[in-house]
């Protein structure tokens, strides 16, 4: 095959294994191989039907777009069943090693025990605020009487807001209190593969007495189902099974049931029979009792001004929260030196910035212009062409530009202007503040309120 054939197709290799979950690419996307490119139509081989069934049910959409996306050109995908391709034994070369940054292992999210919990995700480490008190009420029941009170119970939410400590909590707490009982906890991603591999092995039957026989299952990231038929079907005769066996069943997700727009009806309505609760982004105190309680569990000597600096800044989920401790906790072990708040700055500059930009919207930043030039923010946002209204509305042009990562149409339609406006008045401010250490100086001032102005507007 040409050269530039392979580049298409292992830039869109590429693209898909940053989209993907390790698993998922390995298992699904590094199986195939691609045979030809010839103008616009591209053919791609897989070892057997079963590959090429599930993917064409499941990852094609995800495929065309990776490959239109770094050919420039909408390509004609066919995939085919070649096994001559593929050797005897099918197998491929191991992907390349990911490139994320190499991170420091969380010690909260070691995994052990037979049931496959995490020892330290207990009710008696899960720190209840206001935005979670309801779904940690519902889960407690849930473990005290499982089956008689919340059946499912579906507890969804954004990322690392605690979903799966919650669960898990459920399942600790069952298994603490009748060591006897058939407690499993999983992933729906590795719920997936254990069907694929027992499809593969004509296995169903020994996969379905596993999960018929359960007095407790819990599915973490059940959005995972969103789309796929043939695991919906399955799993709807397991959670059958198990509910009219009465059989307590946990659920977590992302989105409620009704936001899964590829799930059958029938799921959602069986997903929606128990309670479905929601857990929100904790506030300020709740954050701060959270960093406390981690520091205390792992005996790190972090002072209190430290936490409450980190809980004020690092608002977006807890495991952002957390990882930050422990960032700082490992400086402080490695280098024996006690930090300081610009000493956190520095060490968690990537962290802090990301949250800035989570949480700096252009509202904000118009009205902490508006109020450090003594304008309302109405100024800001009108015609007015006088220098001192002028000039203000520019700097909050060019601060909504740098300090947020939208486009110059998206910030243009927040101040009803369009996007070349603010793109000029962008280049004016960069440009001024190139040689003027005055405008250098008002920019690092009014950037600093906006952060701050975001942190109090997020919790
Ligand atoms: P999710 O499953 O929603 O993505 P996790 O349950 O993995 O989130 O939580 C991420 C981290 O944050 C975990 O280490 C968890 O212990 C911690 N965490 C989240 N919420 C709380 C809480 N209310 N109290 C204590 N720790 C929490
Ligand atoms: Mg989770």
């Amino acid at each position: 095959m040409d050269k530039e054939s392979c580049n298409i197709w292992d830039d869109a290799c590429k693209q898909l294994k940053g989209i993907l979950s390790r698993d998922i690419y390995d298992r699904w996307i590094a199986v195939i191989k691609c045979i030809e490119i010839s103008g616009t139509n591209m053919r791609l081989a897989v070892a057997n039907d079963f590959y090429k069934d599930w993917l064409e049910e499941n990852y094609f959409p995800m495929i065309r777009k990776a490959v239109m996306v770094v050919s420039g050109k909408e390509i004609d995908i066919s995939l085919e069943v070649d096994s001559s391709c593929f050797g005897n034994d099918h197998s491929q070369p191991a992907p390349e090693p990911s490139f994320s940054s190499i991170s420091i292992p969380n010690p909260f999210e070691k995994r052990q025990s037979n049931h496959n919990l995490n020892p330290n995700y207990t009710f008696d480490s899960y720190v209840v605020g206001a935005a979670n008190q309801f779904a940690h009420a519902a889960a407690m029941a849930a473990a005290n009487s499982p089956s008689r009170t919340y059946n499912p119970l579906f507890i969804y939410g954004g990322v690392g807001l605690g979903k799966t400590h919650l669960m898990q909590a459920i399942g600790n707490h069952v298994v603490s209190k009748k060591p006897r009982s058939k407690v499993c906890y999983i992933t729906c991603e590795t719920f997936t593969n254990e069907y694929i591999d027992a499809l593969q092995n004509n296995n169903v039957s020994a996969f379905r007495k596993k999960y018929r026989k359960i007095d407790l299952l819990m599915i973490d990231d059940i959005q995972f189902l969103d789309g796929k038929q043939r695991l919906q079907e399955e799993f709807f005769h397991t959670f059958n099974t198990l509910f009219e066996s009465h059989k307590q069943i946990v659920l977590t997700s992302d989105r409620t049931p009704s936001e899964m727009a590829g799930l059958a009806p029938r799921l959602i309505s069986r997903f929606e029979w128990g309670l479905v609760t929601e857990l929100g982004k904790p506030d300020v105190e709740t954050r701060t009792a959270i960093l406390r309680k981690k520091a205390d569990l792992l005996n790190l000597n972090v002072g209190h001004e430290l936490l409450d600096y980190l809980a004020e800044r690092v608002s977006s989920n807890v495991r952002s929260l957390e990882g930050a401790l422990i960032r700082v906790a490992t400086f402080m072990s490695l280098t024996n030196q006690k930090v300081d708040i610009q000493k956190v700055e520095e060490l968690l500059h990537d962290l802090l910035d990301k949250e800035s930009q989570a949480t700096v919207n252009v509202e904000i930043i118009q009205r902490t212009v508006a109020e450090h030039f003594d304008l309302r923010q109405s100024d800001i946002l009108s015609k007015k062409r006088s220098k001192d209204i002028a000039w203000p509305r520019q700097i909050a042009m060019h601060l909504s530009r740098t300090m947020t990562n939208q486009s110059f149409p998206v910030i243009g339609e927040q101040f009803s202007r369009n996007h070349a406006t603010i793109l000029y008045a962008h280049d004016q401010v960069s440009t001024k503040a190139r040689d003027d250490r005055g405008l250098q100086q008002t920019l690092a001032i009014l950037k600093d309120k906006v952060n701050k102005n975001c942190a109090k507007a997020s919790s």
